[in-house]
Order: C-alpha cells, then structure tokens, then sequence
C-alpha cells in the first residue's frame, strides 16, 4: 500500500482517547476565570474607572485618556497575577480568521532598569503594520498604517500568556478593514432605529440589542489521515474521493453516542471556552460521519461574534491535544451533509423583553408583530444583500446541495403566525375600523403566545426561519465570519424600521389614531413582502419553480452574488443606513472577489498537482500491471481461452486509459484557463472569469479520478479514503 496512506491509517490504530481532567465539577467555579469581567474588574479597577467602563460599555461613550490608563493599570495587574508576559490587540481583519501580534509588557523604566509597562495609550490604540492585510484597494501599500482601537463592548481575555484586546481595525484615514466596525455600526442602527417603534408602545424602552445565538457545525478527522490529504490541508476540503458506501443514510450518527476521543476533545473545549466566559451548551452528533455540533447560550451580537471568532482558534488548539484537525469548511466531502453556523436572531429591550417573541397581552403582541412583518420586509427587500453576505467559494458549495437551503432567500414563518398575518390583511380595512372590529383583532393577536408554544412547528429547509422567539438565518457557513451576515440583517432592518415609523408617523399626523395606523401599514407591508413567505419544503425542486413566478431572486455564481452588494437595495441599507460608506464598501467588494479568485486558484492548482503526481502514476502503475497479466496470459492460453479471459481486462485497461488522457488533457486546459484569468486585471473581471472558466474542470476532473478510485488496486491508491476519514471514531 502506499506508503503515506499505510502509516496514516496504523497510526490511527494506535490511538488512544486523551484523558480529561476538569479543575472542578461546578463550571460556575471556573467559568470566566481568563476574562477580564465585571468581577475582576471591580477588583482590579478604581471606583471611577470601573464606571466609565460600565458607562461606556452601556452607552456606547469612549473612555478618556486618564481613564485609559487607570483601566490599564488594574487589567496589567489582573493579567499578571495569571502568569501574563504580553498583551495583543485581537482584531478580525477581512481574512478567514482573527490576528494578533504580540507585545511583551517589558521596557526600560525611567531609570533604564527593566518594568513591566502596559499605559493606556498601549490599550486604547495601536499601529500594527497593515500592509498586508486585504484591504480592497483603500491601503496603498506605501501607506502601510492602519490602526487597531479598543472596543470596550468586549471584554480583555487571556489565551496562553497574552492578554487579548478586542480591537477595530481601520485604515489610516478611518475606513474600516475588518469585519467589527461595521457589525459595531449596523448593532447601533438598529439600536436607534428599533427604540423609535418601541416607543409606540412603551415609552421605557432607550436601549434596543441584538442577540445572536450561533451553532457551529464542523468536521473532526484523525490527524494521520488529514495529513496524508494534501487537498485537505491546502484547501480545507477534499477535491476528490469516491463517496463510501456507507454515509449516512442510516441517520445513525445524527445524535448519536458521541465516540470517548470526540467527548475528551469536547470535555477539554467547553472549560476552555468556560474559562473564556463563552456560554457553551450544546454539543451533539450531526447527520453526516464525524461532523458534529456546538451551541452557545445566545449573547449580545458583538459579544457572540467575538465569542464565536475566539472559539473556531480555540477548537483548532484543543483539537491538536486529541489528534485531530477539525474542519470548518462548508462542504469538506462531496455527497454527504455540510456544515453550517446557524445564526439565531432576535431583538431586546432594556425593559428585559424579546422583541421577537410573543407577549403576554395584545399590545405586546402588536409590537412583536410589527418587528415580525419589519424583519420579514427588510427580507424580502434585501435578498441579495443578505446572499451576498454569506455567499462565499466554500459556501457556494453546500448551498443547494441536498441538505442545505438553495440560493433563494425565503422566510419560513410557521403556520400560525401566517396565519395572524393573513388575518391582518383581510380584517384591516382602508377605512377607519369599528371599535368592535378593532377589539376582535387585538383579542386573536392576544392569543398568539399560546399558540406558538404549542405548535413550535420547525422547518428546517428554509435560510430563514422564524422559530418561536427569534429568526434563525440558516445560510451562514459554517467557517464564516457572522458579522457579515449579522451587519447585512441589521443594517436591512434598521432601514426598514425607520421606513415604517415613517409611514405610522404620517398616517397619524393625518389623524389617524396610532394602532390603527400601525395597522395599515403592516398591511401593506405583509402584502408586498408576501412572496418572500415559504413555509414549504426548500430543498425540492417545485420551490425553484415556485420561486421564480415569485420574483423571487436566486443567484448561485459567487462574483455575482457578491456584486449584488453594489445594487441600489443594499447601498440603500448598508450607506444609507449608516454601516459603510460608498469607498468602503467597493473595497469590501474587491477583497470578496479577490478572496473568491484566489481561493478557486488554491483549489485547482492543487488538483492539478495531485491528478498529475499523485494519482496518474498510480493509474499508470496499476494499468501496467494489467497489461503485463494480459500479456502472461497470451503466453500460457492458446487463443480462443485467452480471448475469452482477457476480454474484461482489456476493457478495464481501456477504461484506465480513458480516464488517465482525460484527466491530462483537463489539467493542461484548466491550467491555460487559469493563466488567461491571472492576465485579467480588474478584480471583479477576474473573479468572474474563474467562476466561468475554471471552477467546472474542478468537477470534471474530479469525476475521472474518483472512477479511477473504484477501479484501481486498493493497496496502491495513494490518498486516505472517504471510508477511511470518516469512520474511524
Ligand atoms: P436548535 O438546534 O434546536 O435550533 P440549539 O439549542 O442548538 O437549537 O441552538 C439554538 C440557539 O439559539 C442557542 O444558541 C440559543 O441560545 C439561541 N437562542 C434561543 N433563543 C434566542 C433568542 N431569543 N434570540 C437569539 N438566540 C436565541
Ligand atoms: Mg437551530
């Protein structure tokens, strides 16, 4: 057998589950011990400067300098006394993935002597040489500067021996580079926005937030067998293998007993994300073979983003300890489920209610409506926003497979909230409404809550789907960033928002009474938004059909996806609202384009290499084998037993053949294809033309080879096999 394969699969034979010790059997022990929290900081911090922190954190104010410094002070005492040695400000640049440069605390005291210095101006800002992060074209390389600056919403951490700081990212004439600050921006917009409907109905709401609960999905695979996948290791998924003959269509693994080496890996994250003051909950088998599922208790958007962010490094750590690498692509193997990051949504008021859950009187639950039908416009409107938000090269592939929502934007809404809305429409008249008419709908909308609670009816083929006391934005991938989903969503409801307290504003400057003015416009809104409204199954092919006579857009090309961020719907929401501004927002374009081409570019020059060096010589290999037995053959049989026996041979040689010229003759066009694209210059062209001339040879090339795989000596096929990734556990 080949040799990389052989010892990748008897070291996985020797694997023995890693042991985990936990520091106590309560977490509430050790829960948020690395984090520089409210309890260290009343500790640690002054009176004054634990209140301008608390301030700013729940109004958003900045800290001054005086202030700075004092905060410093008592997180450089903090970090100490566990064992720091350096601080990073921790940022998410426009990459896959956060970034950090350390800083040792040391430097030279006034006397020359050696201190340990950490001043406000250390934490509040930085200049980390930013030339080399994507910057869409905004940073000029000579203009290298961008600056990192505290976000005080989120709290310092500690990994290892450094203490992180949560940081924006901006350019060196303010433009944003990173996916917080606009997140920061599109949280704020729909802060604004949400506290002026609030106030139709509770004049004590000033604060409105945004929850995100997400649940990230992922792969785990023995590190032996990972190793010896060049694709997997360069590109995150497997380019080519034959699917096994056992998948999943047993469902056995969904919820399954999680195997003991899974559980120590799981053990050891969840106390380290504990440690860390991230919520986790939730861990369980999902559909396919090694994937499985994790969930926090939902948080302040921010917070859960930073959360998120900080726990994909985490799990990369943790699974090292176990031997394995975990997978955070989409689609990692063909045929079998993807993986997703959930993104539940939902809005709350500093009164302690849930905008998006059912209340407890009609009047709550006009306002849940309100936010229901507000949300479900600012949908409908902005479906290409909201797929140019999470449509990226990895997603592309789990989207419209067969477990994942297509490309088509739709809301699934349950039955009997669409059927609270239908009744809205048909008892809601262009004429003023009698008192009697007006008591029957608010007594129906009364009793939405207990409805709800009985009939918590899941759909889980629909993008978006509302599921009791929130919205559930099921199209985000699995290795994406949900900032950008989350500043899409909000910066689309925000101006929504605003549209409509617009509308009731008018309505009863007219003199039309508020609740009934709210009324109308909901109306109006819950029929033009009415084809975004699926309650169906997304998967089958009636909805494209269906979708289609909707209006409804579907786009599954990836550039194109990501131009729609440049249509006037999503300027309208992403500038107008306040988010981005127009250079800003162009050059986010141009780094998801570039991240598209170059991607693709990994992926097929990785295929190329891999057909032309690893898996032709082994078909040559295993056809001249053929060859030489056809030939003893001859030698031993007289000629009309050979004939008989050599028939099939002769075919599988030829079969062998075939594929092996296909195969070359594929790699030299992808290839040209590919040079011609890297001539382009323009950075949308050149996406476009990777989509459209280079992306299909990924597939068909990956036909012959997996054909190949089926037919080829067992013992010779150079690269672990799908059976053999996936079930080892
Ligand atoms: P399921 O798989 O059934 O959808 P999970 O329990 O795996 O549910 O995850 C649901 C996620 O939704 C959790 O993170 C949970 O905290 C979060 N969540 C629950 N209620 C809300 C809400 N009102 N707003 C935002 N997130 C919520
Ligand atoms: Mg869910």
């Amino acid at each position: 057998m080949s040799t990389i394969r052989f010892q990748a699969l008897t070291e996985l034979l020797s694997r023995v589950p890693t042991a985990v010790q936990l520091p106590s059997n309560k977490v509430t022990d050790y829960y948020g011990d690395l984090v520089f929290n409210t309890d260290s900081m009343r500790k640690y911090l002054s009176k004054e400067a634990f209140k301008a922190v608390m301030n700013a954190n729940q109004n958003g104010g900045a800290i001054d300098r005086k202030m700075a410094s004092g905060v410093a002070a008592g997180m450089k005492a903090w970090a100490i006394e566990n064992r720091v040695t350096h601080y990073t400000h921790w940022f998410q640049p426009l990459t896959d993935g956060t970034a950090e440069k350390h800083d040792g605390f040391i430097d030279y005291g006034d006397g020359g002597h050696m201190i340990e210095n950490f001043s406000g101006d250390l934490l509040t800002q930085q200049e980390p040489d930013a030339s080399s992060f994507p910057s869409g074209g905004i940073r000029q390389t000579f203009e290298a500067r961008g600056y990192t600056a505290w976000d005080v919403s989120s709290p310092a951490f500690i990994v290892g021996t450094t203490l992180c700081i949560p940081t924006i990212f901006i350019s060196y004439t303010g433009e944003a580079l990173d996916y917080k600050t606009p997140l920061l921006k599109a949280l704020a917009a729909v802060d604004e926005a949400a506290v002026g409907v609030c106030q139709y109905f509770d004049k004590n709401v000033t604060k409105v937030h945004t929850n995100l609960g997400w649940e990230q999905e992922y792969f785990l695979i023995d590190e032996a067998l990972y190793q010896a996948r060049p694709d997997l290791v360069l590109t995150g998924r497997t380019l080519m293998g034959h699917s096994s003959s056992k998948d999943q269509q047993l469902d056995d693994h969904y919820f399954g007993s999680i195997p003991e080496r899974v559980t120590n890996f799981m053990m050891e994250l969840e106390m380290e994300c504990h440690k860390l003051g991230i919520p986790v909950k939730t861990r369980h088998n999902e559909v396919a073979p090694s994937q499985f599922e994790l969930a926090p208790i939902y948080e302040e958007a921010n917070l859960a983003n930073d959360h998120n962010q900080l726990l994909m490094d985490v799990m990369k750590k943790v699974a090292r300890h176990h031997k394995f690498r975990v997978l955070f692509h989409e689609k990692p193997f063909a045929g079998i489920n993807g993986s997703g990051k959930h993104n539940n949504w939902s809005l709350g008021t500093d009164t302690g209610v849930v905008l998006l859950a059912p209340g407890k009187n009609p009047k709550a639950n006009i306002q849940f409506l309100c936010f229901v039908v507000n949300t479900l416009m600012a949908v409908f409107k902005n479906q290409d926003l909201l797929r140019a938000s999470i449509l990226t090269a990895s997603n592309s592939h789990r989207l419209g497979a067969n477990e994942a929502p297509p490309s088509i934007i739709s809301v699934f809404l349950g039955d009997e909230v669409s059927k609270m809305l239908d009744r809205i429409v048909e008892e809601v008249g262009e004429r003023k409404m009698t008192p009697d008419e007006k008591t029957a709908l608010k007594l129906g909308i009364g009793r939405i809550p207990e409805i709800i609670l009985d009939n918590t009816d899941r759909n889980r083929t629909s993008p978006f789907a509302f599921t009791g006391n929130r919205f559930e934005f099921r199209a985000v991938g699995s290795s994406s960033n949900n900032a950008a989903a989350i500043t899409a969503l909000n910066a689309a409801v925000a101006v929504q928002l605003n549209e409509f307290k617009a509308a009731v504003d008018f309505l009863i400057e007219e003199g039309i009474k508020k609740d009934e003015a709210i009324f109308q416009v909901m109306k109006k809104m819950i029929i033009e938004s009415k084809p975004i409204r699926f309650n169906g199954d997304g998967y089958s092919n009636g909805w494209l059909e269906e979708a289609a006579k909707r209006g409804l857009t579907n786009v599954t090309s990836v550039p194109e996806s990501i131009s729609k961020y440049l249509g006037p719907e999503a300027k309208k929401a992403l500038i107008g609202g306040g988010v981005m501004s127009e250079k800003e927002l162009v050059a986010r374009v141009e780094v998801e384009m570039e991240k598209f081409t170059k991607k693709i570019q990994i992926e097929a020059r990785v295929l190329g290499d891999l057909a032309i060096n690893h898996i032709v010589p082994v078909a040559v290999a295993y056809q001249t084998k053929l060859i030489q037995n056809v030939q003893g053959l001859r030698d031993i049989f007289d000629n009309s037993e050979f004939e008989e026996m050599a028939g099939a041979r002769k075919d599988l040689i030829r079969q062998i053949s075939n594929h092996i010229s296909a195969i070359k003759a594929m790699v030299i066009e992808m290839v040209k294809a590919r040079k011609e694209c890297n001539l382009i210059e323009d950075v949308t062209e050149s996406a476009y033309a990777y989509d459209k001339n280079v992306c299909h040879y990924l597939d068909e090339i990956r036909y012959h080879i997996d054909k190949l795989e089926l037919v080829v000596d067992n013992e010779m096929w150079p690269l672990p096999k799908y059976r053999e990734l996936l079930f080892n556990n």
